[in-house]
């Protein structure tokens, strides 16, 4: 039994809350702290037993420190924004707590995900006698997963692995995004790069596409070529594969209004003065987006992600897919909230448990596939993802 912090009470913290919620057993205590107290009062507020809320600057190393020593959980859950990851992170050094996240660490004034600056964590979480657990959302986070288990239960070497992930959903707005808009316009308009032979190739952005057909009935979806960041750690982690993709559905509808957003300037990241004030165009966008948190009654459809993976077993070669389907709705009465929240808050809350139940507590900074899949997988079909695979 074990006291946990999740910190950030946006779509994704809500799903964790509720999931936390109702894991008794695991998840003892609960509190929940962000910038806004209000939100986490909301989220508090749906759920089935008592938790406690905290305000807290995550931006803010002694805030930050100050409030685990009251609360002292064992965990943290950070599903605050990626800038956070730092400060948190020094946070729970400070403070003998073990740390997870579900995106890596990106600069504020830089669209770049890294992970070379969480990994430069590894001795000092080593020394401390504490784990950190990066990216255990569902991209990254289960398609890791995904692919460690093909990897250790189906193939000998990887050679091919490509990431599909499609959002068959619809939630009626022109324009909104799934996830916090900022990271996620920061990542749909960045350079593609994937891998291939070795290096990463640099592309155009949306510069390469395709149709995909998902299984199940979900639909035939177009899907677009970008870069994420678990084809960072998957290729250095799976020296075998030759070449890494990860591949995202787009509507017609959103891909017309991000263009023009982009040709107009309102997605930079520079400050700009405006009536002699500075504003960053991009967070000021964010503000007149729908928050991703209110899509969640109106958002229709499924979502598919999984992972094609080929390589050798045996000297022959075999293709697998291995996905999850989500639908939108049934999230919806669950936790109220939309399923890309929920696809990644339920792996949010399993890698606390594997943590917690020290099946993965292991001083150290922690890509997910480098732990064990199996634990995690079977979770998975017990907390509302199952997963299948299929031989292509
Ligand atoms: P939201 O924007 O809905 O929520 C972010 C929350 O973090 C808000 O409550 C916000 O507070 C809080 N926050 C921001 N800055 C601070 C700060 N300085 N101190 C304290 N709290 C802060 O985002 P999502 O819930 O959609 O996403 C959360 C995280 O999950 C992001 O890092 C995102 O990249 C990641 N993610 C990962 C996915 C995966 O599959 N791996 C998929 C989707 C998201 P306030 O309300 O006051 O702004």
């Amino acid at each position: 039994m074990s006291k946990v912090m999740i910190i950030g009470a946006g779509g994704v913290g809500g799903v964790v809350a509720h999931k936390c919620a109702q894991v008794a057993e695991v998840f003892d205590e609960i509190v929940i702290a962000s910038r806004t107290q209000s939100k986490c009062d909301a989220i508090a507020a749906q759920l089935s037993r008592p938790v406690t809320t905290a305000k807290v600057d995550a931006d803010n190393v002694p805030e930050l420190v100050e409030l685990l020593n009251i609360e002292k959980p064992e965990l943290v859950i950070n599903v605050a924004l990626p800038y956070q990851d730092l400060t948190i992170m020094d946070a729970c050094l400070e403070a003998g707590v073990h740390y997870m996240d579900t995106a890596n660490y990106e600069p504020l004034d830089t669209a770049k995900f890294e992970y070379k600056w969480q990994w430069a964590y590894q001795e000092k979480f080593e020394k401390a006698g504490l784990t950190a657990l990066l990216g255990s959302g569902f991209d990254p986070g289960a398609t890791n997963m995904f692919t460690a288990y093909i990897a250790k239960h189906y193939l000998d070497e990887i050679h091919y692995l490509d990431i599909i992930d499609v959002n068959g959903g619809d939630h009626g707005h022109p324009f909104a995004t799934n996830f916090n808009p900022e990271i996620n316009i920061r990542e749909v308009s960045a350079e593609c790069r994937h891998w291939e032979n070795g290096e990463f190739v640099t592309t155009q952005p949306m510069s390469e596409s395709k149709q995909f057909e998902c299984p199940e009935g979900v639909g035939t979806y177009h899907i677009y070529r970008m870069y994420h960041e678990e084809l960072e750690s998957l290729t250095k982690h799976y020296p075998t594969i030759k070449k890494a993709q990860f591949w995202m559905s787009f509507s017609e509808n959103y891909l017309k209004h991000l263009e023009v957003l982009v040709n107009v300037g309102m997605t930079g990241i520079e400050p700009i003065e405006f009536e002699g004030k500075e504003i960053v165009p991009l967070q000021f966008l964010k503000a007149l987006l729908p928050e991703p948190s209110t899509l969640g009654p109106r958002t229709k459809g499924k979502t598919c992600i999984g992972c094609i993976v080929k390589g050798l077993k045996d000297g022959e070669e075999k293709t697998y897919y291995i996905y999850n389907i989500c639908d939108h709705q049934e999230c919806y009465q669950e936790v109220q909230s939309q399923a890309i929240s929920y696809t990644t808050g339920v792996p949010a809350m399993i890698g606390a448990k594997m943590i917690l139940e020290n099946k993965w507590k292991k001083p150290g900074v922690w890509n997910i596939e480098q732990l064990d899949p199996d634990p995690f997988m079977e979770d998975m079909n017990k907390y509302g993802l199952p997963w299948k695979v299929v031989e292509l």
